[in-house]
């Protein structure tokens, strides 16, 4: 389906794609106090479906509460969009939803605090990426720089919220490192340690095969975090939740990130030194392929992780 057919819900009313837009002197554009989250859609036995909804669902309401923002919609109501948008839009892979004050303000709290909730079903790689030219291949394994400045706004806005200004200080962190010839940065906590990458989660796997991620409290708890360390469980493979210092990764056997867009995705090397042996090692791998096939509807122990689109309200 090209963009221009696709259809964008904004306050319950599918839009077309390109009237989707906010004024430049909008609250949200010029204070990045825009709210979200992103799911993954995929193509199941059972149709359309979206991965964890309810836990995303709750994740944004979590987001706006930790922001402020006065919303007043209901959950049931959202989650209808929410379907409704995938079913609008054939072949997409995702669902930003976003909420946000699209009033034009001169001050930092707004008069007129309306806000307005948008949810796009799309499909990210042939609606945004490929008609920018781009079709490089993502590598098999990262070459990540550890970004050692710390987190500025956890004093203020927790890494809880995931709020379109959060994203400004890793975007210039990830821009510099990506000009440096890297792919990705690892960010640091307000005590020095081991936090996420920008959008995503980190694991280690230390010698003993055990699996390693820092503790909620100073990122953001991603979902495929959540679900790597329930599936471990299942599985009986050992996990912990620790603080880690950025040194730990120079000892691991393997390490991982893990996020709605990478999935489990192997480190290659941290500061230009190899993780482990350098090679995607054989846990990373086995979960790669594990999270791979509960996400596409193919494992009966985690279908329930799944919603499909078909069966949801119309909305
Ligand atoms: N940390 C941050 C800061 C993120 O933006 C994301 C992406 N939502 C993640 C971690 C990974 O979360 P998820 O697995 O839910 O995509």
């Amino acid at each position: 389906m090209a963009t221009t057919e696709r259809r964008i819900w904004i306050d319950g009313e599918l839009v077309p794609w390109d009237q989707a837009t906010v004024h430049v002197l909008s609250h949200s554009l010029q204070r990045g106090s825009l709210v979200f989250d992103y799911m993954s859609v995929h193509e199941t036995p059972r149709g359309a479906a979206v991965f964890r909804l309810d836990d995303h669902l709750a994740r944004f309401f979590h987001s706006v509460h930790l922001v402020g923002l006065p919303l007043h919609a209901d959950a049931e109501r959202l989650r209808a969009g929410i379907l409704a948008s995938v079913r609008a839009n054939p072949g997409a892979s995702a669902v930003k939803i976003c909420a946000y004050l699209p009033s034009v303000e001169v001050e930092l709290v707004p008069l007129d605090e309306r806000v307005r909730v948008a949810i796009a079903a799309y499909d990210p790689l042939g609606d945004v990426i490929q008609p920018k030219g781009v079709t490089h291949r993502f590598p098999e394994a990262l070459r990540v720089r550890i970004e050692r400045v710390r987190r500025k706004l956890d004093a203020v806005l927790p890494p809880q919220a995931k709020a379109a200004a959060s994203y400004l200080g890793p975007m210039s962190a990830k821009w510099a490192a990506r000009r440096a010839g890297y792919d990705e940065i690892l960010l640091v906590d307000a005590a020095g340690n081991l936090a996420e990458g920008p959008t995503t989660n980190v694991f280690l796997v230390d010698r003993a095969g055990t699996l390693l991620t820092p503790p909620v409290g100073g990122i953001l708890e991603g979902v495929t975090r959540r679900s790597v360390l329930e599936i471990a469980k299942h599985d009986g493979r050992p996990a912990r939740e620790q603080t880690l210092p950025p040194a730990a990764l120079f000892e691991a056997a393997e390490a991982f990130l893990t996020g709605t867009t990478a999935g489990v995705w192997p480190i290659a090397t941290v500061d230009d030194r190899p993780v482990g042996d350098g090679r995607v090692g054989p846990v990373t791998r086995a979960l790669q392929e594990r999270f791979r096939a509960v996400v596409s509807g193919c494992d009966p122990d985690f279908a329930h992780w799944l919603t499909p689109a078909a069966a949801g309200p119309t909305g």
